[in-house]
């Protein structure tokens, strides 16, 4: 289906992305631990955000190798304020998997890419097109968007199968030795010229044969499902301060944000006389409130209502780690949910 559309598209594209290419640190070097990288930070964040994210990670892990011996405590901090936080875990996962299973050099094949923790489709398309010339489709929201104008398809973009659909028109077309700069072509159509909302017909290269802008249809293209509403969850978080010290603890080791660390909290919503019962209860010696402020967070699935009491205290309990703000900010990755709390 749509085979005229797609075979158009290497033709359009590639001589449009040769000269358009933004110039970003993974493309200078397409080398396939850099592009993972690259590719996972580029996951639910804006380029401009992920460059000092990835010239960071990489200063301080250079290899594969580096990355399968590094500390969790270092993942999560060079990880801090990106959110998704699995994604880190499991780049440690895949690096210690290349070491084992590949004698630490990256795998060359889509099959075994794919079979990588936290590598989906998408990733090892990516990596599989750009690092190796392979004739993988690398199918994100960008490039659904793109596929379902210049089709001018209306099928929900959420359904499996109409993603195996783009995906498998796409590869139709992949063009031999220039797999890895079609991939990239797309990407930075949908980055820079087919955007969701007021995309750029007028220096499309593909504005010649696109169904949408024939008809007019970009702006109700794609189409998705209705989305599910997200969960509603109320908690009440501790900012104990003993000694010009913080108390952090660990989140449980499985569930959202596994593992991290986090200020303590309790479900539901305390008044103050509840909160300072509780933290009695905790062993820290509350002494007086200094101030309250309630924020959201919003995850993919539920939404966090946090009423954040920061409570001065007498007593340096066991059972939590006990951090001045300078180790907090060197040490201790904590999720943006808690940092939040920080600025005030
Ligand atoms: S012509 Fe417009 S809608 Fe069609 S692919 Fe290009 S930017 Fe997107």
């Amino acid at each position: 289906m749509h085979e005229e559309e797609y075979s158009r598209l290497p033709g359009a594209l590639l001589p449009w992305y040769a000269a358009n290419r933004r110039d970003l640190p993974w493309r200078r070097e397409p080398e396939p631990y850099r592009v993972w990288i690259s590719e996972i930070m580029l996951q639910q964040t804006r380029v401009e955000a992920v460059l000092g994210y990835y010239a960071r990670f990489l200063a301080a892990l250079p290899t594969v190798k580096d990355l399968a011996e590094a500390d969790e405590q270092q993942l999560y901090k060079l990880w801090e304020g990106l959110g998704y936080y699995s994604r880190v875990r499991n780049l440690k996962k895949a690096a210690i998997q290349i070491m084992e299973r590949h004698g630490g050099v990256f795998p060359d094949t889509y099959e075994e890419i794919r079979a990588l923790a936290g590598i989906g489709p998408y990733t090892a398309g990516a990596i599989a097109s750009i690092c190796f010339g392979l004739p993988r489709a690398a199918v994100d929201g960008n490039v659904l968007r793109i596929a379902a104008r210049i089709t001018g398809d209306d099928a929900p973009i959420d359904l499996q199968k109409t993603r195996e659909g783009i995906a498998a028109g796409l590869e139709a077309v992949y063009p031999a030795g220039a797999c890895g700069d079609f991939t990239q072509a797309l990407m930075e159509l949908g980055a820079t010229v087919c955007l969701p909302r007021n995309p750029r017909c007028a220096a499309c290269p593909a504005a010649g044969f696109c169904r949408a802008k024939a008809a007019g249809t970009q702006a109700g293209l794609p189409v998705r499902l209705p989305k599910k509403a997200r969960r509603e969850e109320t908690w009440t978080v501790f900012m104990l301060v003993c000694d010009d010290r913080i108390a952090l603890c660990r989140r449980p080791s499985e569930g959202l944000l596994a593992g991290m660390w986090q200020l303590p909290n309790v479900p539901g919503v305390l008044e103050p006389e509840a909160a300072m019962e509780a933290a009695r209860q905790m062993g820290v010696g509350p002494d007086r409130p200094e101030w309250v402020v309630k924020r959201p967070h919003i995850f993919t699935h539920v939404r966090w209502e946090m009423t954040c009491y920061r409570i001065r205290c007498t007593v340096c309990a066991d059972g939590f780690t006990w951090v001045t703000p300078a180790e907090m900010q060197a040490d201790y990755g904590l999720p943006t949910a808690f940092r939040q709390f920080f600025e005030e």
